[in-house]
């Protein structure tokens, strides 16, 4: 199993991350994409990539602390790609939220911006999305990328995630499916098929249901498996060694 979304650099994960991916490894996961989310968490997400094995990195300014980056942020992302770029494999996490109080459009500027540094870096991307499919494929085609990416903690219906998909995404797969209500979504990931999914955690948000309210973690990763092998009629193997195989294509061998 991969982890392909966690904010191991957040301070939720300051006093034990050791614990935190020691237990991981201990639950089958072997793998973990670290994603970025503002200017300040690169450097960290660096450090950890230095003192561990099998962390990937995505570096990103998400869009909630947009208000927060400064204006030579996109200047300084570009410079921190180029000069790490044989340790980053992804642009991320970036997108658009109709959740917060910046205006999309203001949002939508970020995003195009931060395509263009994954374009010309030749770097899939790591989509944040939140009441916003009704814009997000429309400016992934616009904008003309075609490195693909995934759409992470899809929750939707099998038509807006044929949408992506069509664009080179795949879908990311977590805590949002273990949930009754997440039924919906899970049954868009089953219909897409087994191809078409990455797993993910964003811990420490998002815990899987039975463990709301607590720190996620990447070890819980198993009980997402658990509800996709049930869904796909399969193995947990199955699930891992598929999903697997796709997160390597995306990130690291594309
Ligand atoms: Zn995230």
């Amino acid at each position: 199993m991969i982890d392909s979304h966690c904010h191991l650099d957040l301070p939720a994960f300051d006093d034990d991350l050791d614990d935190v991916l020691q237990r991981a490894k201990e639950a089958g996961v072997s793998g973990f994409l670290i994603a970025g989310t503002t200017p300040a968490g690169w450097q960290k997400q660096l450090d950890i990539q230095a003192n561990h094995t099998n962390i990937h990195l995505a570096f990103g300014i998400h869009p909630w602390f947009i208000r927060s980056a400064l204006d030579d942020a996109l200047s300084d992302l570009q410079q921190m790609v180029a000069t790490h770029r044989d340790r980053v494999c992804a642009i991320g996490e970036i997108g658009l939220d109709a959740t917060i109080e910046l205006p999309l459009a203001e949002q939508e500027t970020w995003l195009l911006a931060q395509i263009e540094v994954a374009k010309q870096s030749k770097l899939p991307v790591i989509l944040h999305h939140l009441k916003t499919h009704h814009r997000l494929p429309a400016l992934i085609k616009q904008s003309g990328f075609t490195y693909g990416g995934v759409v992470h903690a899809f929750s939707g219906n099998a038509q807006v995630a044929k949408q992506y998909i069509d664009l080179g995404f795949k879908l990311g797969v977590g805590g949002t499916v273990t949930y009754p209500r997440g039924q919906k979504t899970l049954n868009a990931v089953v219909e897409v098929g087994l191809d078409n999914i990455l797993l993910e955690t964003d811990s420490p948000d998002m815990p899987v249901y039975g463990y709301q309210g607590q720190r996620n973690e990447p070890a819980r990763l198993v009980n997402v498996v658990g509800i996709l092998a049930e869904a796909f009629c399969t193995s947990p193997e199955i699930i891992s060694a598929r999903t697997n195989t796709h997160f390597r294509q995306l990130f690291i061998q594309p």
